[in-house]
């Protein structure tokens, strides 16, 4: 087929909104490790489990087998309100550029979100709502997780508690009144409500707070009320299998086109939107029908599948959440304080991390102020303005047209744009004003974060 008959944007139509998620555990000859009670370090039960998520997200947390499951016709129907979200050529990237290399981003950001997380949040609260409860509680950091939930739960009538990092509360006002807006309750952590709250303000008075921090609190809520329960906006095997969604319509765009990537790249926090991105296409690589080359990009601030441990750990800072085995930076791991991208858990996805070891996805680590720099460029040429975490997948993406470039391979990319950066609006002013600098820690810095790991029985 020839390059001109590739639109700018590939839709998909509403009858094209895939009916089932797919599971990618489901291909992976070496399962995800279990999460384990930190009591116990035995892998969590259901039982265990069901007192701090829904049934159903327990069972879709702990079936390493199924490979597609359906999606509820309700959220189905939810997600035509804003999905499916359109396949874009980057045209205009691509010429500015100068390069061969053909460069397409999958743009999740057309919802008041701002962001892919609503694939989620919709599942979750629909779960949480078909269970009978009154309402949930979770963390958010940046503000759009929380905010994807806020619209989850005002759809469907659900209470829902919003701790957010006090650092995000405070630099983004906005953000926080979008959640009021739709009925959130919303807190800033640590905060004096809770006991792991005061724990960790009396040990670090003054602190900005962390994703870890905010955890802890959402989750000590949830346990000790009736009719609450806690849910998670990324790094879960059940969030990964949520934002699929992102894969099997990018995948099913390309198709109608006859186009394969060969490089898929997407920004890494907790891990979801690139689990869900590459998932599809990670399901052909894991059974030996096409080869594709992933790229994890996570900021060198908070550099987890680079420079982090596999090794099991707390997913959050107060340590009364399940352990997982990931690549982790330590869960008392505190990005700096001007690191202003996103992205800043100390963990990652079980799915992703296993991946990572096996060796089927390669990863990178970039500065801000270079990442901001490319998400000036994407700006000023394909008109959206990023969100500061997708930019790390535009930076590395630009970073591979540019390869292209030197050796005149006519490569296609794929990365995912995961959201708009309209509330990140005080960080592009630091990038404006040049006052936005790099932080990159130290490995004495890591090291104390590794000192904290939990001991596992058998593990090294
Ligand atoms: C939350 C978020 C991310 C990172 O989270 P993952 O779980 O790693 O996908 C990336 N981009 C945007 C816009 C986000 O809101």
């Amino acid at each position: 087929m020839s390059e001109q008959t590739i639109p700018y944007k590939i839709y998909l139509s509403e009858q094209e909104i895939p009916t089932a998620w797919y599971n990618v555990r489901a291909d992976m000859k070496t399962k995800p490790a279990p999460l384990l009670n930190p009591g116990t370090c035995q892998p969590l039960t259901a039982e265990e489990m069901s007192g701090i998520f829904c049934e159903e997200l327990v069972k879709q947390e702990l079936d390493n087998d199924t490979a597609f499951i359906p999606i509820p016709q309700e959220i189905q129907d939810f997600y035509k309100m804003y999905r499916p979200a359109p396949l874009v050529r980057a045209y205009c990237l691509e010429k500015a550029l100068d390069t061969p290399a053909k460069i397409y981003y999958k743009f999740e950001g057309n919802n008041t979100s701002g962001s892919h997380k609503l694939n989620s949040a919709i599942a979750q609260a629909y779960y949480a709502k078909k269970q009978g409860l009154k309402g949930v509680t979770t963390e958010t950091g940046a503000g759009q997780w929380g905010t994807a939930l806020s619209m989850a739960c005002a759809y469907l009538g659900l209470d829902c508690k919003v701790y957010m990092v006090k650092v995000s509360y405070e630099q983004k006002p906005f953000r926080r009144e979008v959640m009021r807006t739709y009925g959130a309750s919303v807190v800033p952590s640590p905060s004096m409500e809770t006991n792991v709250g005061r724990k960790i303000l009396a040990e670090h008075p003054g602190t900005t707070g962390s994703l870890g921090c905010a955890i802890s609190e959402a989750v000590e809520v949830a346990v000790s009320n009736p009719g609450y329960r806690y849910v998670l906006g990324s790094v879960l095997n059940q969030v990964l299998l949520h934002q699929s969604v992102i894969g099997l319509e990018a995948k099913a765009a390309l198709d109608k086109y006859g186009v394969k990537p060969d490089i898929i790249i997407g920004c890494a926090g907790g891990g979801s939107n690139l689990g869900g991105l590459i998932s599809p296409f990670m399901g052909e690589k894991l059974r030996g029908e096409a080869d594709y080359r992933f790229i994890a990009v996570e900021p060198a601030s908070c550099p987890s599948f680079t420079r982090g441990k596999f090794a099991y750990d707390f997913c959050d800072t107060g340590m009364i959440c399940p352990l997982a085995k990931m690549y982790t930076l330590g869960s008392s791991f505190i990005p700096s304080p001007n690191h202003a991208g996103g992205l800043r858990f100390h963990g990652m996805s079980t799915v992703l991390s296993q991946l990572y070891h096996d060796g089927y996805m390669e990863a990178v680590a970039v500065e801000q102020t270079s990442v901001f720099k490319a998400a000036e460029q994407f700006a000023r040429v394909e008109g959206i303005l990023p969100a500061p975490e997708s930019s790390h997948a535009i930076r590395v993406a630009i970073d591979e047209a540019l390869k292209c470039k030197e050796t005149g391979e006519e490569k296609t990319i794929l990365f995912g744009l995961t959201g708009t950066g309209y509330f990140d609006l005080v960080a592009y002013q630091q990038y404006n004003d040049g006052t936005m600098t790099d932080y990159i820690p130290t490995d004495e810095d890591l090291a104390a974060g590794f000192a904290a790991l939990p001991q596992v029985p058998g593990q090294e």
